[in-house]
């Protein structure tokens, strides 16, 4: 099949390389001349595990091509996705459109024969009629059908979600929309759930499934706060919970809260979308707010723990917003570190795969270290903020050597609490009471 993808960011790029890989030939245009530039050039523009083998295999194979000419992405397709940005809107937080109504009003002039457009993009309830009504007020001669097809892939697992997703959902209220999905997703049919609901269904499950995840970590965070209080270890009682199969084992790691370029803002727009038809849902207006209220708390865990220390200096370890991924959209990390640059926190930090992007949102309003060693060089404090696997694995002892006071804030709960302390050093993790 011949595959348009609007955008070429931490979805569109996935899910177009996953697309050629499966055969089809894919062209993905985005706006930014340098992104494609650097596409063009066999640069890949974000991290992804997996992704730029997956990326330089299917460009020399001929299948996958980059442009700034959305006719070229779109005259021709059978299937064009949007996977253009939804962020919050600045005043009212609810999903702002104006990148998915652009595309689809570009698009339109270049539909030539039956197409179908595929919205990728986290959208609110009703974006498909409004999609549907702007290309035929555009192009009214113009043969398509527009359907919902979230995306449910998990930033740093974009390839192996691709390629292995729990359920593929399709909202659509064309039945020869339905069978050309059908037919693109045909490599997946024996391996997952597809489910075929409305498109209105389907925008919804997108945001409800993303807040109910939200509210998930909010829940064990809450009862992590409980623990400490209580004597209980979080850690015990989140796998005694996850034992249970009707919770499950996921999203009950206890943390400074949960951010990333979708929670945080689908929570908000979800918020605004009960608000708007009357019915608010209030499970996840108090998410938002306690959740904002964690990293303020967490924040203030670190300045009381460098109160008495004159000058002294802050070891950050983890910049994005988790494992596994660049980006620091709405990164807790970010949060907690802007909130110690108001008290004028001398900051040097170190991320495996987002120093890039980290720098791009803070310039040198901190220091970047080479490594997680070189950032404890002096340190008075180490905190913990992504939970990469390699600071689990860190060498103590080595970090121990190079602090200038041994206090470790592990808001990730990586460290091995009982080491830590037999090296001496003052420990603080999450949900559990430490003597
Ligand atoms: P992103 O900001 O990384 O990428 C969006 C890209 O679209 C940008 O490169 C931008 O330049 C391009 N773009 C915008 N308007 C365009 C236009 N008219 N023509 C061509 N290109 C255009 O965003 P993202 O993280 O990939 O998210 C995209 C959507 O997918 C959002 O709605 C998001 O909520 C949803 N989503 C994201 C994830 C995730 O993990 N990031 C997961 C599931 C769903």
């Amino acid at each position: 099949m011949k595959i348009g993808v609007i955008g070429t960011g931490y979805v569109g790029l996935p899910t177009g390389v996953g697309l050629a890989e499966l055969g089809n030939e894919v062209v993905c245009v985005d706006k930014i001349k340098e992104k494609i530039d650097d596409l063009k050039a066999g640069k890949l523009t974000i991290y992804e595990d997996g992704l730029e083998e997956l990326f330089k295999k299917n460009i020399a194979e001929g299948r996958l091509n980059f442009t700034t000419s959305m006719r070229k992405a779109v005259t021709g397709a059978d299937v064009v996705l949007i996977a253009v940005g939804t962020p919050p809107h600045p005043i009212t937080h609810e999903a702002d459109m104006k990148y998915i109504y652009a595309a689809a009003t570009e698009l339109a002039e270049y539909l030539t024969d039956y197409t179908v457009i595929a919205t990728k993009s986290t959208v609110p309830v009703g974006t498909g009629d409004n999609v549907e009504q702007i290309i035929r007020t555009k192009n009214p001669t113009a043969r398509f059908d527009v359907i919902s097809l979230p995306e449910f892939l998990r930033e740093g697992f974009a390839i192996h979600d691709f390629f292995n997703p729990d359920r593929i959902v399709v909202g659509s209220n064309s039945e020869k929309a339905t069978a050309l999905i059908k037919e693109l997703y045909a490599p997946f049919a024996d391996k997952t759930n597809m489910l075929f609901v409305s498109r209105r269904s389907s925008e919804t499950i997108k945001y409800a499934s993303n807040a109910f995840l939200a509210m998930k970590i909010h829940y064990i965070n809450e009862i992590a706060d409980f623990c400490e209080k209580s004597g209980a270890d979080i850690s015990e009682v989140a796998k005694g919970m996850g034992l249970d199969s009707r919770i499950g084992n996921r999203f009950l790691n206890a943390g400074l809260g949960f951010g990333g370029s979708c929670f945080p803002k689908d929570t908000m727009a979800m918020a605004y979308m009960g608000r708007a038809v009357g019915t608010p849902i209030e499970l996840i207006e108090t998410t938002i707010a306690g959740n904002k209220k964690r990293k303020e708390k967490m924040a203030e865990r670190v300045l009381d723990a460098i109160k008495q220390i004159p000058h002294a200096k802050i070891a950050v370890w983890g910049l994005a917003f988790k494992d596994g991924t660049d980006d620091c959209r709405q990164s807790p990390a970010m949060d907690v570190i802007a909130a110690l640059l108001q008290h004028k926190a001398d900051i040097t930090a170190y991320d495996p795969k987002a120093m890039g992007t980290a720098c791009q949102l803070l310039g040198d309003k901190i220091a970047y270290a080479d490594d997680m060693y070189a950032a404890v060089k002096d340190a008075d404090v180490l905190v913990i903020l992504t939970e990469w696997k390699q600071f689990a694995a860190a060498d103590l002892n080595g970090v121990a050597q190079l602090m200038r006071n041994k206090k470790i804030l592990d808001f990730r709960n990586m460290l091995n609490p009982a080491e830590a302390i037999k090296l001496g050093f003052e420990y603080r993790c999450i949900g559990k009471k430490i003597d």
